[in-house]
């Protein structure tokens, strides 16, 4: 017979990426978020090495890249939901592989996102697709409550997690951030969970000193806010002369609006490569290249690390610049890196960093831990759980597959 006390269980700590975890009460399980980890160049899939196309679950299974749970893949246990936090592949990946009657929800706002890239084939979705819930609604799981309360992230439609259970109060922050154009959400969702038994804190920004290599810190850029990198592209449209290219990440909706915006302001044209326009709801397509390198003084052209073969064409003249914003590789510990900035080289572009993280910074970190209060906060989703010191409040790290019961959880408090 089951235990009728509430039983908090991390798949994946996320280390850096990967976090799931589940928690159960009674008969009925809720599992929050189902991704895959992203590490390239150290996880056994990344660098182009996929899952064989037949056996894909099973190949991510066998290498533990999935989690092995009863009741998810091929039939449903009849007790478990699966609630996801935003669409990021780092917590949607393994959504593909649900069995369809499993009961799954997701932010409403982030459905317009989620159907334009599982329509374009880039983040394939169960059918059916599962349900969008508006922010502040509450879902019910067995006897386990499941509350949506909006974030600000890099992305439409990003949320945390009120959990309540009979014993036990828990807030999952989701990824998040302080710094974005939306304050007020990640503000909201610390004010809705003060004072829970436990906090599930995403800490993707927490870095132990010692594993910053001196390569790395110089190389590390400027930390902007969302609402600086859109003042930023104005005056660096305002100075260039040739043709501006835009590494952009294209889920950043807004940030490609902005930047859309600031085009039209300076007289140029932002041109799309066609699947990027599809993530990014953006209507101007890069057609012939031709075009552009005639006349590159009209255009800004955004292009990710695979359309990179595309400068050939464009023929980028003296004066060219290259914004690296947040576009895929992220930085220097990614393999991929220094190829970018090998194509950067060879075509002579002047490198422009605009970036604005995703994630909290360290010290919001701790702002959002200290705003709200939490008997026990549970760093998460980073490579550094233990830099995580907030006085007054009580720090567990999570160890993966250990289960946790509110009474353990409980005699953990400060
Ligand atoms: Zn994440």
């Amino acid at each position: 017979m089951r235990r009728a006390t509430t039983v908090l269980t991390f798949l994946a700590t996320g280390d850096p990426t990967g976090l799931k975890f589940t928690v159960e009460y009674g008969a009925s399980r809720a599992l929050f978020d189902f991704g895959r980890e992203h590490a390239p160049g150290r996880a056994l899939f990344s660098l182009g090495l996929e899952p064989r196309p037949g056996r894909e679950l099973d190949d991510l299974l066998a290498i533990g890249m999935a989690p092995r749970l009863e009741g998810l893949y091929r039939d449903w246990d009849g007790r478990t939901s699966v609630f996801i936090s935003h669409l990021h592949l780092d917590h949607t990946f393994l959504v593909r592989y649900l069995d369809p009657a499993v009961p799954l929800y997701y932010p409403a706002a982030m459905e317009e996102l989620r159907a334009a890239c599982a329509g374009a084939g880039l983040v394939p979705w169960r059918t059916p697709a599962g349900i969008g819930i508006a922010d502040r609604k509450t879902i019910g799981c067995g006897e386990i409550e499941v509350e949506f309360v909006a974030v600000d992230h890099d992305l439409p439609g990003a949320t945390g997690f009120l959990i309540r259970t009979p014993d036990l109060s828990l807030a999952y922050t989701g990824d998040h951030r302080w710094h974005g154009l939306h304050p007020e959400l990640t503000e909201g969702f610390a004010e809705a969970a003060r004072g829970v038994d436990v906090l599930v804190q995403e800490a993707v920004s927490l870095a132990p000193r010692d594993a910053v290599a001196p390569e790395v810190a110089a190389a590390q850029v400027e930390r902007l806010t969302e609402a600086a990198v859109i003042a930023r592209f104005e005056e660096l449209l305002g100075r260039a002369r040739a043709l501006v290219v835009a590494n952009l990440y294209p889920m950043n909706r807004e940030r490609v609006s902005a930047l859309g915006r600031a085009c039209q302001k300076s007289g140029r044209m932002l041109l799309m490569d066609p699947q990027a326009a599809v993530v990014a709801g953006w209507e101007e397509i890069l057609g012939d290249p031709a075009a552009v390198a005639a006349d590159p003084s009209r255009y800004c052209v955004a292009l990710g690390f695979h359309s990179l073969p595309t400068l050939i064409d464009l023929r980028p003249p003296a004066g060219s610049i290259f914004i690296q914003s947040d576009g895929s590789p992220l930085g220097i510990w990614d393999p991929a890196w220094t190829v970018l900035l090998a194509w950067i080289q060879m075509f002579g572009l002047e490198l422009v960093h605009l970036a604005s993280s995703g994630h909290s910074r360290s010290e919001d970190v701790v702002r959002m831990v200290r705003t709200v209060a939490p008997g026990l906060v549970l760093p998460v989703h980073t490579r550094a759980p233990e830099a995580l010191e907030v006085p007054g409040i009580a720090r567990l790290v999570p160890v993966p597959l250990q289960p946790y019961t509110a009474g353990q959880l409980r005699s953990l408090r400060a």
